[in-house]
């Protein structure tokens, strides 16, 4: 790679992958199966295979020997996939790979970014203005929340965003949601969907769902988009495809088109997203959807010893099938599985911490080679906090609230809003912040203003015809307003979003306002921080040339790409903290998988649905990041909404062969033969239930 002199070291962090060029010519490290996947070019593929068996070696092996066997030119080589994290490790895979050559235009990238960029480049034909706004979830649940309170309906705008949702995934549009309506609550939701989809496009904006959704309708639409993006998709790769929804696949089959150039790998057991509408049938879908599909099976796992492999198999071997598949280590039996229990959460995580330091001095294990797995978000703080006190440093994936916090969202919407002044959201959110005497008397009179005159609130400052419905100084601290904001956008446009954003904030005197808030200094000098922070990543996007535009910076940030991005490589060697659902596709040397109990994995929502096997994909999925040693915790109390509980140990762990498995005690019960015994009871008592021997 030649050496460049802008300081962007960090961007290239790649891992190299063996001596490139030659692998990507010769496969000489692949099995025949992934092989034949890798050359395979005559029409679409499918690769189905379980976990570790080099799905995701294939695609990136692939996207190197379209470019540089089969005479691709990168800029028609697309590959998606699901997680930042996962994009961000597959670029650098094909970059070690494809080492000294020019990628430009080569996509590799998340479904979502995908579409928006997809969104960007047709921005007319999507019906989109410049400058679009992208509501992340809470943005979509503060607009609900003002649709609901407008038409005083009192319905939970979490709930109407989910029902939304799911109707935007299967690419149902407000009128056939409302007339296909089964009850009053549904019917209710789906006119809610139609005043939202109304209240996006008044305020030139879209929603994380509209990155798919959207490019999906205008490829549906346009026949000359689509044959633009088809010409140039001349090779889609898409890693776990068995999470695709409704719209996603609707948009793999726009893109692929007739000429059908499509590499999909997925494992229908580790479907993990039906909640939010992927449907793990499509990878069945391909099959009648795609004449001439191609099915290569690999049954080789390549990452993990015997003992953790066999663990895996013999859970998942309780869920029914789809497809039949199997899968071996030659690794060796490795080390037992061990199972520890705990007293509560924060033995839990002591014992974790204490055990990671120990690996770290025994030179077993690089902090980064480290991973503690869990069910939900919430479960993360005792764990940050024993890493802590251990001074052990961690990176914690996803969960980081940085976008939820108050000032954050503030600043972020002076960005959005100086990007696009039809951006109402934004507008109301800060035309008080900090105060400026706008009461919401006028905040009404000009939103009915603006109503009829069929206008977004910060244009409808600007107008004359406004001075008949407010009036006075009310008037003028509007117009000042929309002056000064406009006079920002300027500034943005000459100088930068970074500037623009500093400058206002300055004028503005947020940081006086933050203390003011009545917080303690400390509080308030915390929430200034992170305004800072938030201003040298915009900073650093337009010195990379990462973001060119304000609107593209602010996109960006939304989708947190760069977030991620910056506070993964920012440390090196690090634990790394996240939930199942965010490590799907990653491994690691050493894992522990804690809170292995009934109503945590299971978690209590599915154990009511009755929809444990999905539970089980993602217990399956935890076992599988792990390529030698495997730790799963329990708890034998835990507290749990503000009370200390008793905990059963999940059904998971007793079905478990328990010959891969060494129980340790840490609480009350420590006789691993006790918990042998019981662990043996507890498999014969679900096998009698289960009806079996
Ligand atoms: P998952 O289902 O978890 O996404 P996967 O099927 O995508 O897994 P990969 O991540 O591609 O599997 O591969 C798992 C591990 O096995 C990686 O460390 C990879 O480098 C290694 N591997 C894959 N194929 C081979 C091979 N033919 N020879 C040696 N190592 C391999
Ligand atoms: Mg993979």
């Amino acid at each position: 790679m030649p050496k460049t002199a802008a300081p962007r070291p960090r961007r290239r962090a790649s891992r190299p992958d063996g001596p490139a060029r030659r692998s990507a010519r010769g496969l000489d490290d692949l099995n025949p199966a992934q092989r034949a996947a890798v050359c395979h070019l005559d029409g679409p593929l499918l690769v189905l295979a379980g976990a570790g068996s080099g799905k995701t070696r294939v695609i990136t092996r692939k996207i190197a020997y379209l470019i540089d066997v089969a005479g691709f030119e990168p800029r028609h080589v697309v590959a998606v996939t699901f997680t930042n994290k996962a994009a961000r490790e597959m670029k650098a895979r094909v970059a070690a790979l494809l080492a000294g050559r020019d990628t430009t235009g080569l996509t590799v990238c998340t479904f979502h970014s995908l579409g928006l960029d997809i969104l960007r480049r047709e921005r007319a034909l999507a019906g989109l203005k410049a400058g679009f706004s992208l509501l992340d979830e809470q943005d979509s649940d503060a607009l609900l929340r003002e649709i609901l309170r407008h038409a005083g309906d009192d319905a939970a705008a979490g709930d109407a965003r989910w029902a939304i949702s799911r109707w935007k995934n299967d690419l149902v549009p407000p009128g056939a949601a409302l007339s296909a309506a089964a009850d009053p609550a549904e019917a209710r939701h789906a006119r809610l969907y139609a005043d939202y989809e109304r209240a996006l496009r008044a305020y030139n904006a879209v929603d994380f769902d509209d990155l798919i959704v959207r490019p999906v309708a205008l490829l549906r639409d346009h026949p000359e988009a689509r044959e633009r993006w088809q010409n140039r998709t001349r090779h889609l790769l898409v890693d776990e495809c068995q999470d695709t929804n409704g719209a996603q696949y609707a948009l793999v089959r726009l893109l692929v088109g007739a000429r059908g150039m499509l590499t999909a790998v997925g494992d229908d057991d580790q479907s993990i997203y039906a909640w939010r509408g992927a449907r793990p049938e499509n990878l069945a879908r391909l099959q009648q959807d795609l004449p001439g599909l191609e099915v290569v099976k690999l049954e080789q796992n390549y990452r993990s010893t015997g003992r953790i492999l066999a663990a895996a198999n013999a859970l998942i071997a309780n869920n029914a099938h789809l497809f039949e598949k199997r899968l071996w280590s030659d690794l060796g039996p490795g080390e037992p599985i061990r199972v520890v229990a705990c007293r509560d959460e924060a033995h839990e995580a002591a014992r974790i911490a204490g055990e990671i330091l120990q690996r770290r001095h025994a030179k077993d294990g690089a902090f980064g080679e480290c991973a503690i797995l869990y069910r939900g978000n919430h479960q993360a703080r005792p764990f940050e906090q024993a890493l802590r006190e251990l001074n052990v440093p961690y990176f914690l994936s996803g969960g980081t609230s940085f976008f939820s916090r108050g000032e954050v969202k503030d600043a972020m919407a002076y960005l959005r809003l100086l990007a696009n002044p039809e951006d109402n959201a934004a507008f109301l959110r800060i035309v008080n912040v900090p105060r400026r005497e706008i009461g919401p008397t006028t905040l009404e009179k000009l939103a009915a203003y603006a109503s009829s005159r069929h206008v977004a609130l910060l244009p409808a400052c600007d107008e004359i015809g406004l001075s008949l419905a407010v009036e006075g100084r009310a008037l003028e601290r509007l117009r000042t307003f929309a002056g000064w904001i406009a006079r920002h956008a300027r500034l943005a446009d000459a100088d930068g979003a970074a500037a623009a954003l500093r400058a206002l904030l300055r004028e503005a005197d947020y940081e006086g306002w933050l203390r003011e808030q009545g917080a303690a200094a400390k509080a308030a000098e915390r929430r200034w921080e992170n305004v800072q922070e938030l201003l040298s990543w915009v900073e650093r996007m337009q010195r990379d040339g990462d973001g060119a535009s304000l609107a593209d910076v602010v996109a960006r940030l939304t989708l947190q790409d760069v977030l991620e991005r910056d506070d993964e490589e920012a440390g090196g060697d690090r634990v790394h903290l996240m939930t199942l659902h965010s490590a799907k596709g990653l491994e690691f040397a050493n894992v522990w998988l804690a809170g292995m109990e009934e109503e945590l994995l299971p978690h209590r929502a599915s154990i009511e649905a009755d929809t444990i096997e999905e539970e089980r994909r993602l217990a399956y999925v935890g076992v599988t990041r792990a390529r030698r040693n495997l730790v799963l915790t329990f708890a034998e109390k835990r507290r749990r909404f503000g009370e200390l509980l008793s905990c059963e140990p999940s059904r998971f762990l007793r079905e478990l062969p328990q010959d891969t498995l060494r129980w340790e005690g840490g609480g009350a019960d420590t006789n691993p033969e006790t918990r042998l015994e019981r662990g043996r009871a507890g498999l014969a008592t679900l096998r009698s239930l289960l009806g079996g021997d």
